[in-house]
């Protein structure tokens, strides 16, 4: 394994971000994404399991599902998709382009995987029906998972939470790690606080908050009929009366949060609430004009001035 991607919980070390186009990732992560790895770590045994899973077993098990049963993207292979994720990498900086995968499924979908190798896997339900330009900013998505080095994390996930461990004989490993209801619940709240993190990666790459979450809707099941019609300032609105509601420590909170427990994937207004919040600090502003992303959160249309839209809107 590579020094790179040696893992913190090793040695105390921040986590080896890159800082493609002169930019410190590790200062955009998601803070409670960051609460949520420090939770994991200080989990006991948590350092044996990952040892295994960072030993390379789950990332060939990831790797000949994908090589053994979908289409490898490149230059040679369907590279109109392929040239999608080389202009994500070129925007973000990853010089390092990731495996490309896509699955005939018609449910569109994308995740990533992959610790010393990092591939990006895609359904064909995702690229039959997003548009290029949103296909882009899911990968950009994907790329945030790597740039954050959540891989390591969502292997240890994919092993314990969904089965991959009985599925290759590890169950004696888990059990002696003790799979309890307070781990799970570490684990996958950890995978939902990571969302946060690469949605701030992917609004980044669209520049402003409105694409982004517009794209979380469409990954939701809104077809491009209906979301063309959408009204992002109310639902914006509607995002924000969720989290007004459901982000307090009353009853009421808890018992929303409940409902959440074993999901691998928070809410989609607190994604959008999450994005919105981001999208409106001075960091989001000064990243994406360094990565030539910035655009008109009203419009979408490039900016003519630092403030100004192309079409007069004061941003
Ligand atoms: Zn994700
Ligand atoms: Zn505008």
């Amino acid at each position: 394994m590579s020094e790179r991607y040696q893992p913190s919980f090793l040695n105390n070390a921040p986590a080896a971000f890159g800082d493609s186009q002169g930019i410190d990732w590790s200062t955009l992560m998601h803070p409670d994404d960051r609460e949520a790895i420090n939770a994991m770590e200080k989990l006991p045994g948590f350092s044996t399991v990952m040892k295994w899973v960072l030993s390379g077993v789950v990332e060939k098990v990831m790797f000949g599902k994908n090589i053994g049963n979908t289409l490898r993207l490149g230059p040679d292979q369907l590279p109109e998709y392929y040239q999608l994720l080389v202009d994500v990498c070129k925007t973000l900086g990853i010089t390092e382009i990731p495996q490309f995968y896509m699955e005939m499924n018609p449910v569109p979908n994308a995740y990533t995987c992959g610790e010393q190798k990092a591939f990006v896997h895609v359904t064909s339900g995702l690229v039959e029906s997003f548009t290029p330009e949103d296909i882009r900013i899911v990968l950009a998505h994907e790329c945030g998972h790597i740039l954050f080095r959540h891989v390591r994390y969502s292997m240890l996930a994919q092993t314990l939470l969904l089965g991959l461990g009985s599925a290759l004989g590890m169950a004696a490993t888990v059990a002696s790690f003790g799979l309890s209801t307070a781990f799970e619940q570490c684990v996958y709240r950890w995978m939902r606080m990571s969302e946060y993190s690469a949605d701030r990666v992917s609004a980044l790459y669209a520049g402003s908050a409105k694409k982004a979450t517009s794209v979380i809707m469409h990954l939701a099941g809104g077809p491009e009929s209906i979301l063309k019609n959408v009204n992002y300032k109310a639902y914006y609105e509607q995002t924000l009366e969720y989290e007004k509601t459901f982000s307090t420590k009353d009853w009421e909170g808890i018992l929303q949060n409940l409902t959440l427990w074993s999901k691998t994937h928070p809410y989609n207004a607190s994604r959008g609430v999450e994005i919105g919040k981001f999208a409106s600090t001075t960091v989001f502003k000064t990243t994406a004009q360094r990565l030539g992303t910035y655009c008109c959160g009203e419009c979408g249309a490039k900016m003519r001035t630092m403030n100004i839209c192309m079409n007069g809107h004061i941003n």
